[in-house]
């Protein structure tokens, strides 16, 4: 019920195309909840990302992993000695010399063999179980404000550490694990090509724990960032006309102020950045005013931040 809610949240704050996939990595010993099954045949990690976040709960025993390299890397299986060695890297025309290869290798993140029995993952609102982590299949827009939703959380910049090498194993979810920090992955050669990730989206994992404080985060956003950046708030009608080499434009903008609308919250001439407009008072009460016109460079910054929609830019004189 809990990650239903989690997952609602989600889908409703960042209107997702897929829903974000629940992982977790089996410990030995440890019961196969209820309401998974194997898959029939041999998948890959990323693939399982990609059949989880279309609805499927899977549990996957490392002998339905079809990606060895993925097993290795998640503590699995013992990897093969021409994978660990970086041969095989080689091989595949991946990597340009071993030293290359080893360099790669060694600066992931890896779990030791027997480390787990196998790979949980399933939709959010379906997975029956706590996940390690969450890796979310998205635009980049959508992971820019879990960043930002982090950040709102925390003050903290976000540091991404990737490769483009062992995507959803090594970047997603073993280092997110390890790490226990947000990380971004573009996606690997193996996850671009078995799987149907658009090449529009990339990926990004967030630690389980810290999925609630993110999502708190998430809704102040929503509330008024998210719906202002995504309606172009502060775009100029005819942005085309902003730069024209070798000359300065014409354009020049009647600004007008609805009075009656306007309540003086003075937010536009705040964020004015020709310091165009003050609020005065006007017939009584106080009101945005225009004193300095001839300075307005047609930013429609004051447009998007009125909240009464009292200002209003008109063409004055156009050159095109
Ligand atoms: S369009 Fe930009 S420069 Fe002009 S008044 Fe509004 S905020 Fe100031
Ligand atoms: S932002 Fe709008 S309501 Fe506030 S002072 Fe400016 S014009 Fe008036």
């Amino acid at each position: 019920m809990q990650n239903m809610k989690l997952a609602e949240a989600l889908q409703r704050t960042l209107t997702l195309r897929w829903s974000p996939v629940a992982v977790r990595l089996l410990r030995p010993g440890e019961q196969v909840p209820d309401g998974v099954v194997e898959p029939a045949n041999r998948i890959r990690h990323c693939q399982s990302i990609t059949a989880a976040r279309r609805g499927n709960c899977m549990v996957i025993p490392p002998r339905k992993h079809a990606c060895p390299d993925g097993a290795g890397i998640m503590g699995l299986i013992t990897m093969s000695a021409k994978l660990r060695s970086g041969d095989l890297y080689l091989l595949f025309k991946k990597l340009p010399h071993i030293e290359c290869a080893r360099k790669m290798i060694a600066s992931r993140e890896e779990f030791a063999p027997g480390t787990y029995t196998a790979t949980l993952v399933a939709p959010l609102e379906k997975a029956a179980f706590a996940p390690d982590v969450v890796i979310f299949t998205l635009l980049p827009e959508q992971a820019m404000w879990l960043c930002c939703a982090a950040t709102y959380g925390s003050g903290e910049r976000q540091v991404f550490h990737t490769s483009g090498y062992n995507s959803t194993c090594a970047d997603l979810t073993v280092q997110v694990m390890k790490t226990q920090q947000m990380n971004i992955s573009f996606g690997c050669y193996g996850a671009r090509a078995s799987s149907d990730v658009a090449d529009a989206e990339v990926y990004l994992s967030i630690p389980y724990r810290q999925l609630p404080a993110l999502i708190a985060s998430l809704e102040k956003l929503a509330a008024k960032s998210i719906p202002e950046a995504r309606r172009r708030l502060y775009m100029p009608p005819v942005i085309d006309s902003v730069a024209r080499p070798g000359q300065e434009s014409e354009e020049r903008v009647e600004i007008i102020i609805d009075t009656a609308r306007c309540n003086g919250c003075g937010l536009c001439a705040a964020f004015c950045p020709e310091s165009v407009l003050e609020t005065g008072e006007t017939d009584g009460a106080e009101k945005a005013r225009v004193i300095a016109g001839e300075k307005c460079c047609a930013c429609y910054t004051c447009v998007g931040q009125c909240p009464r929609q009292a200002i209003q830019l008109k063409p004055a004189r156009r050159d095109f």
